[in-house]
């Protein structure tokens, strides 16, 4: 199946393209991006020239950052083609619940990706958590801002989510894998006295949860999970990669290469059965932080 590529920035260049590249269901046909180009592959700098010009690309897969999305997945909906988001879907639940609304009228699939979700050890951790009563977790995402996101202004501009950026990969996978769902009841946010959005943020859930993102952390990334259950520990480590259950390595590879070849085979079997898959789970938490959050200022950031 011929597929598009909008926005040939950093997720494009080190995920999205190797992966579709490898893909035995994917060609990549089109690319479009003011300035960004692959090489062998028609590009386009605007959406509506492209799929008016490419009828026989089906499926668009969209790279940019939340803000402008929600045009770019209108046009290619209103198109008649199926999209595929990154993560966060959009900028905005109701854009997501607007979109979803339009996918079905239209009869093609939206599939609203969560690449955490298929981190090696998620599905093992939601098997080892079925039935067992949590006691307490803790999530730790600490990483580095100017590593992951260099000179990209937009997560710090509004509705770029800042921290949350990260922070809503942890909450993709503790959503996918408590055997019963959780909300937020406290938030406390730190904003870069010259930001729009957080680089920190401390967040209380019910059920004894709670996490700490940072976006200050050098050297050492952490993306940790702790989980306590009546039954004993588990902790996934490394973004959802590796497993452990009371302190002994269960399971997962210390890689994150395979996340973006099994969102593209995902959008292949929904594409094949006809099927949306759209989980707004993850960003709900994130909107009720915004909401519930008490704001500190912190010092100005700079890349
Ligand atoms: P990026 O490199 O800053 O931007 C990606 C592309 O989006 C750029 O090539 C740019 O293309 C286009 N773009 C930027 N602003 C735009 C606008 N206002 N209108 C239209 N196009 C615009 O960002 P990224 O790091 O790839 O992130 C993109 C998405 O992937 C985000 O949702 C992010 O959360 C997600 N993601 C990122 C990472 C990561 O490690 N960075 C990891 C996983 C997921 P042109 O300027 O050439 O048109």
């Amino acid at each position: 199946m011929k597929i598009a590529l909008v926005g040939i920035g950093k997720i494009a260049v080190d995920q999205h393209v190797p992966a579709i590249a490898n893909s035995p269901d994917w060609q990549l046909a089109a690319t479009v991006s003011r300035a960004g180009t692959v090489e062998g592959v028609e590009a386009f700098t605007d959406i509506v020239t492209m799929l008016e010009a490419r009828p026989d690309i089906t499926t668009v897969s969209l790279a940019i950052p939340p803000v402008p999305r929600f045009d770019y997945a209108q046009a290619a909906i209103r198109a008649g083609r199926h999209v595929m988001l990154e993560k966060p879907p959009g900028a905005t639940l109701a854009e997501i619940h607007a979109l979803q609304v339009l996918a079905q009228a239209q009869g093609v699939t939206l599939y609203t990706t969560w690449h955490s979700r298929m981190a090696h050890a998620v599905a093992p951790a939601k098997a080892w958590l079925a039935g067992k009563t949590i006691t307490r977790a803790h999530i730790t995402w600490r990483e580095d801002v100017r590593k992951w996101h260099p000179g990209q202004d937009w997560v710090f501009e509004a509705g770029g989510m800042g921290v949350f950026d990260p922070g809503i990969n942890a909450l993709s996978i503790l959503t996918e894998i408590l055997p019963a769902p959780v909300h937020l009841q406290s938030a406390d946010l730190e904003f870069p006295a010259n930001r729009q959005t957080p680089i920190a943020a401390r967040l209380q859930f019910t059920g004894n949860i709670t996490a700490d993102f940072d976006w200050r952390q050098t050297g050492p990334q952490t993306w940790d999970m702790e989980i306590d259950t009546t039954e004993g520990q588990m902790a996934l480590r490394m973004g959802g990669n590796v497993l452990e259950i009371d302190g002994q390595p269960a399971q997962g590879e210390n890689t994150i290469m395979d996340e973006y070849p099994a969102l593209y085979a995902r959008m292949a079997e929904l594409v094949a059965k006809g099927q949306s898959e759209v989980d707004l789970a993850p960003m709900v938490h994130v909107a009720d932080a915004m909401t519930l959050g008490k704001r500190a200022l912190t010092d100005h950031f700079h890349f």
